[in-house]
């Protein structure tokens, strides 16, 4: 250990460890600063620029649909009342208080949350208060749509962002260590938005609170889908006319697409002239005006034409 030069091949090898970021971030500063970089950058301004119209448009989805439905019964009424836990021993029972106040939890027996993994759907809407009837189905259809118009755009800002990355093809290192700031450089707003899934929860806690068992449904695309055909099995339509009209799934917007040839109806752009074209299918007199899902009801529109009729129309 007292030979001088075994410290100082020590000393240089941990220099050269603690360079490799510092020399990293020297050929980022570099690269950004670069004439290559600028020019690309400039080029797909207006690639950039529509990349962030549809963040925005991302947000006014979130914000302007209802994201919510049902109700546990156990919850219905718990604002009447506040909750706490008065037990001497309740240093470690954190975790196990049954949540009452929750509208998307429900408590129950222990039978009840297996026999709800098992057939979620049922249990769904038995204890959450989902009726099988047109009113409440509609409700479910909207919160399809609401769910898969944002699905759609958040989608179709990865493509986005993905189309920028590959058109510029920057240095591997800068994808793998500075994605953000890539990004960030080109001007490219990353949506912060995730998608409000509901989720219904059956739990169980003991009395004691030594132990606890839940179910969660999480209503994605699919569970809706699905839970639109359970309900309007179930349903007996009144008016023949509400029976005579389609369920509003996946499968029937990809439908209304194929039949409209992913053009929009409105401007007539089309996926064929714009390959990351955002599609959306809409109701020609909205469901609040008593407008059909039939198909002759719906249209595809792109995502600024659609935009503008919302605006223009209440949903
Ligand atoms: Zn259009």
């Amino acid at each position: 250990m007292n030979d001088p030069t075994s410290g100082t091949v020590v000393l240089v090898i941990i220099l050269m460890i603690a360079a490799v970021p510092v020399v990293r971030y020297i050929r980022m500063k570099r690269y950004f600063a670069s004439e290559e970089f600028q020019s690309a950058k400039a080029e797909l301004s207006a690639v950039v620029k529509e990349h962030n119209e549809i963040t925005d448009y991302a947000s006014e989805i979130r914000n302007r649909k209802l994201f919510e439905l049902g109700v546990s019964s156990t919850g219905g009424e718990s604002h009447l009342a506040t909750y706490e836990n008065t037990s001497r021993h309740n240093y470690k029972r954190d975790r196990n208080v049954a949540n009452f106040q929750a509208p998307n939890v429900h408590n129950c027996s222990l039978q009840v949350v297996r026999n709800a993994s098992g057939d979620p759907l049922t249990y769904l809407m038995r204890y959450f208060d989902i009726k099988a009837n047109e009113q409440s189905l509609e409700r479910v259809e909207s919160l399809g749509e609401s769910i898969s118009s944002l699905e759609g755009a958040i989608q179709n800002l990865h493509d986005r962002e993905a189309s920028i990355t590959n058109s510029i093809n920057p240095p591997k290192f800068i994808m793998k260590h500075y994605r953000t700031r890539f990004m960030e450089q080109m001007g490219v707003e990353l949506s912060p938005i995730e998608i409000p899934y509901p989720e219904y929860v059956f739990e169980y806690v003991s009395a004691g609170g030594n132990s606890s068992q839940r179910t969660t449904v999480k209503l994605t695309s699919d569970t809706i889908d699905a839970l639109i055909e359970k309900m309007s099995e179930r349903i007996r339509f009144r008016k023949s006319a509400a029976g005579q009209r389609a369920l509003m799934t996946t499968r029937l917007r990809s439908f209304i697409k194929d039949r409209d040839n992913h053009t929009c109806q409105t401007c007539t752009i089309s996926v064929a002239a714009e390959p990351h074209l955002l599609l959306e299918v809409d109701h020609i007199t909205p469901v609040s005006r008593g407008g059909m899902s039939t198909p002759e009801n719906l249209q595809t529109l792109c995502w600024r034409c659609n935009r503008t009729k919302s605006n223009k129309v209440p949903a």
